[in-house]
C-alpha cells in the first residue's frame, strides 16, 4: 500500500467516526510514525485503523509520542503525556531555584516523561522515578535508555508512609499524581476513560490525597533550598495550595496556557 492508499483509508474510514479535520490529523501522525518505523504490511495498516475506529488513542496505536523535546514510547499502563505537562517542565527549568547538580525525584513517574525530559536539560542532575506500577516502570526504563539517559527507577507506592525510608533527600521534587475526581468522570474523554490506567488519573475517595501525602513527605524528603512542582487539577488550586501551606510551605501557583490554575511551587 503506498502513502496516497493509506490516506485515503484513513479518510474513508475515520471522517464518518470523527470528522475530515481529525481523520486528517490522525493520519498525520500515523504518517510520522510510518517515516521512522519499519515497514507494515496492509493487515498491519487496517488492523491499527481498525483500533482507531475503536477510539484507541494514536499514541497507543503506534506506540509513542512527542514529549517537550523528545520521542518517547506509551503504552496504556503509562498516561498519554499532556500539553500541560510540557508546561510543567518549562516552567521547573525557568523558575528553578537549584543548581544544575541537583538531585530529582518524580513521584508517579509513568513513562518517566517529566523526568527523563528534565535530565536532558540538566546533564548534571541525577533521577530517581517511583511508581506504584512496575509495568509503568518497564516504559520508563525503555525510555530512559532510548534518550541514552541515566535514571534510576524504583517501584514505590508514595502512599505507603512506612516506605519512605527507602528514599533519601532531593533537590526537587516532582508529581503529576493522579488528580481526577470521580464526580468529574463526564467531562473525560471517552478514549481516555476506555484506555487510560485509571491509577493515574482518578484519586479514588480524596481527590487531594497525593498533594497531601506529597506535602508530609517534602517536610523529611526536601534538601535545604529545594522545591517541590505538582501539576494540579484547575479546580482545586485553593485546597492544594492550603495542604501545603498547612504543613509550613511557601507556595506559588503558575497558569497553563489556557489560564488555568495547574502547576504549584512549594518551597520552604
Ligand atoms: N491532565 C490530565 C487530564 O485531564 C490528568 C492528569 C492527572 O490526573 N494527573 O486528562
Amino acid at each position: 500500500m503506498d502513502r496516497m492508499e493509506i490516506k485515503q483509508l484513513f479518510i474513508e474510514r475515520l471522517s464518518p467516526l470523527f470528522g475530515d479535520q481529525e481523520a486528517e490529523s490522525m493520519y498525520k501522525h500515523y504518517a510520522i510514525y510510518l517515516q521512522s518505523g519499519k515497514v507494515l504490511t496492509a493487515q498491519e495498516i487496517l488492523h491499527d485503523i481498525q483500533a482507531l475506529c475503536d477510539q484507541v488513542p494514536i499514541q497507543y496505536v503506534v506506540g509513542k509520542t512527542f514529549f517537550y523535546a523528545n520521542e518517547f514510547l506509551v503504552n496504556p499502563s503509562v498516561l498519554i503525556p499532556r500539553p500541560e505537562t510540557e508546561e510543567l517542565v518549562r516552567m521547573i527549568l525557568e523558575n528553578r531555584a537549584t543548581e544544575q547538580s541537583s538531585s530529582i525525584l518524580d513521584i508517579g513517574t509513568g513513562s518517566a516523561c517529566i523526568l527523563l525530559s528534565l535530565l536532558c536539560e540538566l546533564p548534571a542532575a541525577r533521577g530517581l522515578g517511583i511508581d506504584i506500577s512496575e509495568s509503568a516502570l518497564e516504559i520508563a526504563k525503555q525510555n530512559a535508555q532510548q534518550l541514552k539517559l541515566s535514571a534510576a527507577f524504583m517501584a514505590l507506592d508514595i502512599l505507603e508512609e512506612l516506605l519512605w525510608s527507602q528514599l533519601n533527600t532531593y533537590d526537587i521534587i516532582v508529581s503529576n499524581p493522579p488528580y481526577i475526581d470521580v464526580l468529574e468522570e463526564d467531562r473525560m474523554g471517552e478514549s481516555t476513560l476506555k484506555y487510560e490506567p485509571e491509577i493515574a488519573l482518578f484519586s479514588k475517595g480524596d481527590p487531594d490525597l497525593f498533594y497531601k501525602k506529597i506535602a508530609a513527605f517534602g517536610h523529611k524528603h526536601l534538601a535545604e533550598g529545594g522545591e517541590i512542582w505538582c501539576e494540579m487539577n484547575e479546580f482545586r488550586s485553593v485546597e492544594i495550595q492550603r495542604i501545603f501551606n498547612k504543613a509550613n510551605f511557601k507556595t506559588e501557583v503558575y497558569q497553563d496556557m489556557q489560564s488555568k490554575d495547574r502547576v504549584i511551587k512549594a518551597t520552604r
